[in-house]
């Protein structure tokens, strides 16, 4: 009998905030059905249009903390200081189960753990912002943070972007359709292969 077995994948996104990141995922989403997104966990307050369980499960500190314990997360990291983030196992299990390819939306650090994790069984792709001056006009403009969030995300922006070559891919965000065709391109070339 010949057994075709599809191997998981998962597909991780990271950049530094601002780079284009949830833009680029939400559209792949959007137009690839065998994709299905990884909904961290995270100690932040939701955004004005975010909604609990749909961007992240947003929980309190000790709820997080008890996860740890419970070792309940793939990966997770104090992205900022006082803000933490990680990825459920259980988010990973939920969408290999329906047969989907998971997508990851995380910062530089916790895209290469993951992929340290899964090996060829994952795609990591590095988004780039043209310069560091656009990607600060992208988040001043996007309006979601205060000034001194604002300021920690452009300093640790400085820090990531150091990490691409450790990536499988780098895909430079300048013409926003440019950029969507090719992250279309890239993801189903890696889920047909
Ligand atoms: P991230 O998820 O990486 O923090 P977002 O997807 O929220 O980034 O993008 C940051 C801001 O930049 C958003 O307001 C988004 O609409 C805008 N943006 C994303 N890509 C482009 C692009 N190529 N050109 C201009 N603006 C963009
Ligand atoms: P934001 O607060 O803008 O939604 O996200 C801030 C940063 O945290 C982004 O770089 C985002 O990709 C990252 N992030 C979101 N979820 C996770 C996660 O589960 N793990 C890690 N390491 N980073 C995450």
């Amino acid at each position: 009998m010949f057994l075709c077995r599809v191997l998981n994948k998962v597909i991780i996104f990271s950049a530094p905030s601002g780079s284009g990141k949830t833009t680029v995922v939400n559209h792949l989403l959007k137009t690839i059905p065998e994709l299905g997104f990884s909904i961290s966990a995270t100690t932040r307050k939701p955004r004005e249009n975010e909604l609990n369980g749909r961007e992240y499960h947003f929980l309190e500190l000790e709820d997080f903390e008890s996860k740890i314990e419970r070792n309940e997360f793939l990966e997770h990291e104090e992205v900022y200081s006082g803000i933490f983030y990680g990825t459920l196992n259980s988010e990973i299990e939920r969408l290999w189960k329906e047969g989907k390819t998971v997508v990851f939306d995380v910062d530089v650090v916790g895209g290469l753990n993951i992929k340290k994790k899964f090996g060829s069984q994952a795609l990591s792709v590095f988004l780039r912002p043209p310069s560091i001056d656009i990607l600060m006009e992208r988040l001043r403009k996007r309006s979601t943070e205060v000034e001194h969030q604002l300021q920690m995300r452009i300093e640790k922006a400085q820090f990531e972007l150091q990490f691409e070559k450790q990536y499988d891919m780098v895909l430079i965000n300048d013409k926003l359709e440019d950029t969507l065709q090719k992250a279309e391109e890239i993801v189903r070339n890696f889920i047909a292969s």
